[in-house]
Protein backbone atom coordinates (compact mmCIF):
# COMPACT_ATOMS: atom_id res chain seq x y z
CA UNK A 1 0.00 0.00 0.00
CA UNK A 2 3.08 2.03 0.23
CA UNK A 3 5.77 1.83 -2.02
CA UNK A 4 8.96 4.02 -1.72
CA UNK A 5 11.87 4.00 -4.39
CA UNK A 6 14.96 5.95 -3.63
CA UNK A 7 12.78 8.88 -2.48
CA UNK A 8 14.94 12.20 -1.76
CA UNK A 9 14.39 14.98 -0.02
CA UNK A 10 15.79 18.32 0.64
CA UNK A 11 15.24 21.75 2.51
CA UNK A 12 17.40 24.14 0.59
CA UNK A 13 20.68 22.31 -0.01
CA UNK A 14 19.58 20.42 3.59
CA UNK A 15 19.51 16.78 2.12
CA UNK A 16 16.87 15.44 5.02
CA UNK A 17 15.88 12.00 3.34
CA UNK A 18 18.22 10.12 1.18
CA UNK A 19 17.33 7.64 -1.03
CA UNK A 20 14.57 6.14 1.17
CA UNK A 21 13.14 2.86 -0.14
CA UNK A 22 10.33 0.97 1.60
CA UNK A 23 7.10 -0.69 0.69
CA UNK A 24 4.29 -1.19 3.45
CA UNK A 25 1.74 -3.88 2.74
CA UNK A 26 -1.93 -3.32 3.53
CA UNK A 27 -2.52 -4.56 7.52
CA UNK A 28 1.06 -4.36 8.49
CA UNK A 29 2.18 -2.11 11.22
CA UNK A 30 5.74 -0.11 10.85
CA UNK A 31 7.56 1.30 13.48
CA UNK A 32 9.86 3.75 12.50
CA UNK A 33 12.62 4.18 14.72
CA UNK A 34 15.35 6.75 14.76
CA UNK A 35 17.89 9.63 16.56
CA UNK A 36 16.26 13.26 16.66
CA UNK A 37 16.54 14.87 13.62
CA UNK A 38 17.36 11.40 11.36
CA UNK A 39 14.19 12.19 9.57
CA UNK A 40 11.48 10.41 10.81
CA UNK A 41 8.44 12.96 10.77
CA UNK A 42 9.95 14.30 7.19
CA UNK A 43 9.20 10.81 5.85
CA UNK A 44 5.99 10.27 7.98
CA UNK A 45 4.67 14.10 6.16
CA UNK A 46 5.99 12.94 2.74
CA UNK A 47 3.50 10.01 2.94
CA UNK A 48 0.75 12.47 3.26
CA UNK A 49 2.39 14.78 1.08
CA UNK A 50 2.27 17.30 3.56
CA UNK A 51 6.20 17.60 2.56
CA UNK A 52 6.93 16.67 -1.11
CA UNK A 53 10.09 14.73 -2.01
CA UNK A 54 12.18 16.06 -4.97
CA UNK A 55 13.27 12.57 -5.86
CA UNK A 56 12.47 9.26 -6.60
CA UNK A 57 9.09 7.32 -6.61
CA UNK A 58 6.67 7.74 -3.60
CA UNK A 59 2.72 5.83 -4.01
CA UNK A 60 0.56 6.00 -1.42
CA UNK A 61 -2.41 4.06 -1.00
CA UNK A 62 -2.72 4.23 -5.02
CA UNK A 63 -1.66 7.33 -5.27
CA UNK A 64 0.96 8.80 -6.38
CA UNK A 65 2.61 11.48 -5.22
CA UNK A 66 5.52 12.12 -7.67
CA UNK A 67 6.06 15.26 -9.62
CA UNK A 68 2.68 16.63 -10.06
CA UNK A 69 0.65 18.10 -6.86
CA UNK A 70 -2.88 17.55 -8.20
CA UNK A 71 -3.39 14.21 -6.31
CA UNK A 72 -2.75 15.86 -2.92
CA UNK A 73 -6.38 16.19 -1.76
CA UNK A 74 -6.79 12.28 -3.00
CA UNK A 75 -3.66 10.81 -0.55
CA UNK A 76 -5.26 13.36 1.99
CA UNK A 77 -8.25 11.64 1.93
CA UNK A 78 -6.91 8.03 1.88
CA UNK A 79 -4.60 8.44 4.79
CA UNK A 80 -5.53 9.98 8.48
CA UNK A 81 -2.44 11.59 10.58
CA UNK A 82 -2.04 11.59 14.05
CA UNK A 83 0.24 14.35 15.69
CA UNK A 84 2.24 14.73 18.93
CA UNK A 85 0.38 17.48 19.82
CA UNK A 86 -3.41 16.76 19.13
CA UNK A 87 -4.40 19.77 16.96
CA UNK A 88 -8.48 19.56 17.78
CA UNK A 89 -10.35 22.30 17.43
CA UNK A 90 -10.61 23.52 20.80
CA UNK A 91 -14.14 25.91 19.93
CA UNK A 92 -15.58 22.40 19.14
CA UNK A 93 -16.99 19.66 21.15
CA UNK A 94 -15.69 16.06 20.93
CA UNK A 95 -18.33 14.76 18.65
CA UNK A 96 -18.00 18.05 16.28
CA UNK A 97 -14.37 17.55 15.99
CA UNK A 98 -15.10 14.26 15.00
CA UNK A 99 -18.06 14.99 12.23
CA UNK A 100 -16.53 18.57 10.85
CA UNK A 101 -14.19 16.92 8.00
CA UNK A 102 -16.42 14.06 7.01
CA UNK A 103 -19.23 17.21 6.46
CA UNK A 104 -16.79 19.56 4.76
CA UNK A 105 -14.69 16.83 2.53
CA UNK A 106 -16.73 13.20 2.49
CA UNK A 107 -20.03 15.91 1.92
CA UNK A 108 -21.42 12.90 4.68
CA UNK A 109 -24.85 14.33 6.33
CA UNK A 110 -25.09 15.42 8.84
CA UNK A 111 -26.90 12.86 10.83
CA UNK A 112 -24.43 9.82 9.15
CA UNK A 113 -21.62 11.61 10.49
CA UNK A 114 -22.65 11.87 13.79
CA UNK A 115 -23.11 8.48 13.63
CA UNK A 116 -19.64 7.41 12.41
CA UNK A 117 -18.39 9.65 15.15
CA UNK A 118 -20.17 7.84 17.99
CA UNK A 119 -19.07 4.71 16.42
CA UNK A 120 -15.44 5.72 16.64
CA UNK A 121 -15.89 7.49 19.85
CA UNK A 122 -16.80 4.28 21.60
CA UNK A 123 -14.34 2.30 19.49
CA UNK A 124 -11.77 4.27 21.23
CA UNK A 125 -13.56 3.88 24.62
CA UNK A 126 -14.46 7.52 25.24
CA UNK A 127 -17.76 7.56 24.09
CA UNK A 128 -19.26 9.62 27.25
CA UNK A 129 -16.97 12.03 26.64
CA UNK A 130 -18.52 13.31 23.15
CA UNK A 131 -20.22 16.57 24.71
CA UNK A 132 -17.03 18.16 25.67
CA UNK A 133 -14.91 20.36 24.93
CA UNK A 134 -11.19 18.94 24.06
CA UNK A 135 -10.08 21.34 27.08
CA UNK A 136 -12.25 19.47 29.58
CA UNK A 137 -10.58 16.12 28.22
CA UNK A 138 -6.75 14.63 29.82
CA UNK A 139 -4.11 14.35 27.47
CA UNK A 140 -4.50 10.47 26.73
CA UNK A 141 -8.53 11.36 25.73
CA UNK A 142 -7.92 14.57 23.63
CA UNK A 143 -5.31 11.87 22.14
CA UNK A 144 -8.19 9.05 21.86
CA UNK A 145 -10.42 12.19 20.11
CA UNK A 146 -7.86 12.37 17.58
CA UNK A 147 -7.25 8.94 16.46
CA UNK A 148 -11.06 8.71 16.75
CA UNK A 149 -10.72 11.69 14.37
CA UNK A 150 -8.91 10.33 12.01
CA UNK A 151 -11.08 6.63 12.00
CA UNK A 152 -14.23 8.79 10.94
CA UNK A 153 -12.64 9.13 7.92
CA UNK A 154 -12.15 5.65 6.95
CA UNK A 155 -8.68 6.04 5.87
CA UNK A 156 -6.30 3.28 4.40
CA UNK A 157 -3.59 4.07 5.90
CA UNK A 158 -3.24 5.44 9.73
CA UNK A 159 -0.05 7.92 10.12
CA UNK A 160 1.42 8.41 13.78
CA UNK A 161 4.25 10.49 14.60
CA UNK A 162 5.42 10.50 18.56
CA UNK A 163 1.15 10.40 19.60
CA UNK A 164 2.19 9.52 22.89
CA UNK A 165 5.80 12.06 23.97
CA UNK A 166 3.56 14.78 25.26
CA UNK A 167 1.54 12.55 27.52
CA UNK A 168 2.05 12.47 31.20
CA UNK A 169 2.88 8.71 31.68
CA UNK A 170 -0.12 6.97 33.31
CA UNK A 171 -1.49 8.07 30.16
CA UNK A 172 0.76 6.73 27.47
CA UNK A 173 -0.81 3.07 28.21
CA UNK A 174 -4.42 3.75 26.85
CA UNK A 175 -3.16 5.75 23.69
CA UNK A 176 -0.55 3.01 23.31
CA UNK A 177 -3.85 0.15 24.11
CA UNK A 178 -5.95 1.61 21.32
CA UNK A 179 -3.32 1.88 18.91
CA UNK A 180 -2.60 -2.25 19.80
CA UNK A 181 -5.99 -2.88 19.16
CA UNK A 182 -5.97 -0.71 15.59
CA UNK A 183 -2.87 -3.05 14.75
CA UNK A 184 -4.49 -6.02 15.56
CA UNK A 185 -8.18 -5.57 14.23
CA UNK A 186 -5.67 -4.78 10.77
CA UNK A 187 -5.24 -1.36 10.18
CA UNK A 188 -2.25 -0.14 8.03
CA UNK A 189 -0.57 1.38 10.60
CA UNK A 190 2.79 3.55 10.18
CA UNK A 191 3.95 5.01 13.32
CA UNK A 192 6.96 7.10 14.53
CA UNK A 193 7.78 5.88 18.24
CA UNK A 194 10.29 4.81 20.78
CA UNK A 195 7.44 2.67 22.98
CA UNK A 196 9.52 -0.78 21.91
CA UNK A 197 6.99 -2.56 24.00
CA UNK A 198 4.16 -1.13 21.35
CA UNK A 199 6.81 -2.46 18.52
CA UNK A 200 7.20 -6.11 20.09
CA UNK A 201 3.62 -6.32 19.92
CA UNK A 202 2.10 -5.36 17.11
CA UNK A 203 5.03 -4.11 14.68
CA UNK A 204 5.43 -6.32 11.32
CA UNK A 205 8.85 -4.45 11.19
CA UNK A 206 10.70 -1.92 12.33
CA UNK A 207 12.40 0.62 10.50
CA UNK A 208 15.74 2.53 12.00
CA UNK A 209 16.73 5.50 10.32
CA UNK A 210 20.01 7.67 10.84
CA UNK A 211 20.75 10.80 9.77
CA UNK A 212 18.42 11.13 6.71
CA UNK A 213 18.82 7.45 5.89
CA UNK A 214 16.98 3.67 6.50
CA UNK A 215 19.96 1.95 7.80
CA UNK A 216 17.92 -1.34 8.92
CA UNK A 217 14.62 -3.14 7.98
CA UNK A 218 13.98 -5.92 11.00
CA UNK A 219 11.47 -7.66 12.86
CA UNK A 220 11.09 -6.76 16.17
CA UNK A 221 12.58 -9.40 17.92
CA UNK A 222 15.77 -9.62 15.23
CA UNK A 223 16.11 -5.38 15.66
CA UNK A 224 15.95 -5.65 19.55
CA UNK A 225 18.10 -8.64 19.97
CA UNK A 226 20.55 -8.57 17.29
CA UNK A 227 20.83 -4.75 15.57
CA UNK A 228 23.09 -5.28 12.55
CA UNK A 229 24.78 -1.21 12.49
CA UNK A 230 26.33 0.42 14.97
CA UNK A 231 24.23 3.16 15.22
CA UNK A 232 21.38 1.15 15.81
CA UNK A 233 23.09 -0.72 18.67
CA UNK A 234 23.24 3.02 20.08
CA UNK A 235 20.08 3.88 20.03
CA UNK A 236 18.67 1.18 21.68
CA UNK A 237 21.55 1.49 24.68
CA UNK A 238 20.30 4.74 25.06
CA UNK A 239 16.23 4.02 24.83
CA UNK A 240 15.67 0.89 26.38
P1 LIG B 1 12.63 14.13 16.24
O1 LIG B 1 12.87 12.78 16.84
O2 LIG B 1 13.38 15.18 16.99
O3 LIG B 1 11.20 14.45 16.01
P2 LIG B 1 12.89 13.55 13.40
O4 LIG B 1 13.60 12.26 13.15
O5 LIG B 1 11.42 13.55 13.31
O6 LIG B 1 13.38 14.12 14.80
P3 LIG B 1 12.75 15.54 11.33
O7 LIG B 1 11.81 16.44 12.00
O8 LIG B 1 12.23 14.70 10.23
O9 LIG B 1 13.50 14.60 12.39
O10 LIG B 1 13.95 16.42 10.80
C1 LIG B 1 14.99 15.87 10.01
C2 LIG B 1 15.96 16.97 9.67
O11 LIG B 1 15.36 17.86 8.74
C3 LIG B 1 16.43 17.79 10.84
O12 LIG B 1 17.80 18.06 10.70
C4 LIG B 1 15.62 19.05 10.72
O13 LIG B 1 16.33 20.15 11.23
C5 LIG B 1 15.40 19.18 9.25
N1 LIG B 1 14.12 19.84 8.93
C6 LIG B 1 12.89 19.39 9.26
N2 LIG B 1 11.92 20.21 8.82
C7 LIG B 1 12.57 21.22 8.19
C8 LIG B 1 12.14 22.40 7.48
N3 LIG B 1 10.84 22.68 7.37
N4 LIG B 1 13.09 23.20 6.98
C9 LIG B 1 14.40 22.90 7.09
N5 LIG B 1 14.87 21.80 7.73
C10 LIG B 1 13.98 20.98 8.25
MG1 LIG C 1 9.90 14.10 14.62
Amino acid sequence: IIRANKMNKFFGVFHALKDIDLTVARGETVVLCGPSGSGKSTLIRCLNALENHQKGELEVAGVQLTGKRREIDMVRRKTGMVFQSFNLFPHMTVLENCMIAQMRVKKTSKEDARKVAERFLARVHIPEQAGKYPAQLSGGQQQRVAIARALCMSPEVMLFDEPTSALDPEMVREVLETMVELAREGSTMICVTHEMNFARKVANKVVFMDQGSILEIAKPDDFFTNPQHERAKEFLAQIL
